[in-house]
């Protein structure tokens, strides 16, 4: 899952970054509100961590943005100081899906993640499961009828992206996004590559190739 973290504060950024690199995320970092929201008119990313005091443009300026456009469902957790009660109500009635205050504990920002990917995928329960797979994202275990299937980050990552949307078609670029955010994408054929090992790992059938467009898990598979 690709999140977009939009945080001025250096010291908090690094260590949100620091915990969600180690859970399988691909995060990218923007401190100023004006690069934020250029990159949501043109990115996508399955949730957005929003600060509200941003440098140029105002945290509930963005997420008014993100609201106003129709297509976009992004859940957007919302990171206020302790003292902006008024603030964090007017960016719930604005659209946030939660709100967090700071300082708060990391681990219960990874646990609100997951709860906000799990709402917005229409999940009540941890666990993805498709065609005898199994994905639980809080301990990042894969199995396959049964029996832990070794994962390598990235596999993770590509596998709980397609596992989240069974029946529709993720694109490459979106795939893509997931995998590798702002960095460098490496060499071009990683995402064959990476099917390729799911395809080995779990069963054949699982993941279909939409030529020219991107990858499916089948809902009925
Ligand atoms: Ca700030």
């Amino acid at each position: 899952m690709r999140v977009l973290l939009v945080e001025d504060d250096k010291v908090l950024g690094d260590g949100i970054r620091v915990a969600l690199r180690s859970e399988c995320y691909t995060l990218d970092w923007l401190s100023d509100g004006l690069d934020a929201a250029h990159a949501l008119s043109c990115e996508q990313f399955d949730l957005i961590l929003l600060d509200l005091g941003l440098p140029r443009l105002d945290g509930l300026d963005i997420l008014r943005m993100i609201r106003n456009r129709t297509d976009s469902e992004v859940p957007v957790l919302i990171l206020t100081a302790r003292d902006e009660t008024s603030y964090r109500i007017k960016g719930l009635d604005a659209g946030a899906d939660d709100y967090l205050i700071k300082p708060f504990d990391i681990d219960e920002l990874k646990a609100r993640i997951r709860a906000l990917l799990r709402r917005c995928q229409g999940r009540a329960r941890p666990l993805l499961e498709h065609a005898g797979v199994s994905l639980d994202p809080a301990s990042q275990e894969v199995r396959y009828r049964g029996d832990v299937v070794p994962m390598t980050h990235m596999e993770f990552q590509l596998l709980h992206q397609l596992l989240a949307r069974p029946g529709v078609v993720v694109t490459r670029e979106r795939l893509t996004g997931t995998l590798y955010g702002w960095k460098e994408s490496g060499q071009g054929n990683t995402l064959e590559v990476l099917i390729h090992n799911l395809r080995k790992k779990l069963h054949s059938g699982l993941i279909r190739t939409v030529r020219g467009v991107g990858y499916l898990v089948e809902s009925h598979a």
